[in-house]
């Protein structure tokens, strides 16, 4: 399986990050090496001081799929869960700075911690989610589903015409704004809507 990832996908978060709004989604991958399951701990690494949450919805793919038209995409994911795509913000801040790919600086090891994946028939309008993320009980990122700029069928279509998409992936759709920095013992919690679906201790 693969782990793909959208970028720049919530105009309050590129705003904070003072990123330009993209005209096409801004695609990454993660190893699937950087996958954290089953509420496993984060161990921080030595490489960064400045490492990253962002919320996000996950989609997980059915079928094998390139070229996938938009109007056929719904097809090809059957679930949704919630993950963090952790980012080393200093890594990254400098890669960005020299036109350098984010291949370190968002798929180290742990960098995506994920929650098991609910069937989207169970949801009632999986474009109009709320999703959340609180440290030691506060709530630091509320996003909804609605504010996505680039919907869940454009972005299997995207990522379709350059990627083939196969039954397993997992594709990150960005994070709305209030990310900020993690610290050793911290614990995370991810929700959607009410339901937590993940922890993470930061260790
Ligand atoms: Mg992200």
């Amino acid at each position: 399986m693969k782990i793909l990832a959208i970028g720049r996908n919530y105009a309050a978060h590129i705003e904070e990050l003072n990123n330009e709004r993209p005209d096409e989604p801004v695609i990454f991958t993660k190893p699937e090496t950087a996958l954290i399951l089953k509420n496993a701990p984060f161990y921080y690494p030595d490489f960064s001081k400045n490492i990253h949450y962002e919320v996000e919805i996950l989609l997980r793919i059915c079928k094998n799929g390139k070229y996938i038209d938009k109007k056929f995409a719904h097809n090809y994911y059957d679930a949704i869960g919630v993950g963090i795509d952790f980012t080393a913000r200093d890594l990254q801040d400098k890669a960005k700075e020299k036109g350098l790919p984010w291949a370190l600086a968002k798929g180290f090891n742990g960098s995506a911690p994920i929650s098991k994946f609910i069937e989207k028939s169970e949801f009632k309008d999986i474009k109009n989610l709320n999703f959340s993320l609180n440290i030691d009980g506060g709530q630091k990122q509320i996003g909804n589903t609605s504010l996505m700029l680039f919907d869940y069928e454009e972005i299997i279509s995207y990522i379709s015409r350059f990627i083939m998409l196969k039954k397993g992936d997992i594709i990150f759709t960005g994070t709305p704004k209030g990310v900020g920095a993690i610290e050793i013992g911290n614990k995370l919690e991810a929700f959607i809507e009410d339901e937590k679906l993940l922890e993470v201790e930061i260790k």
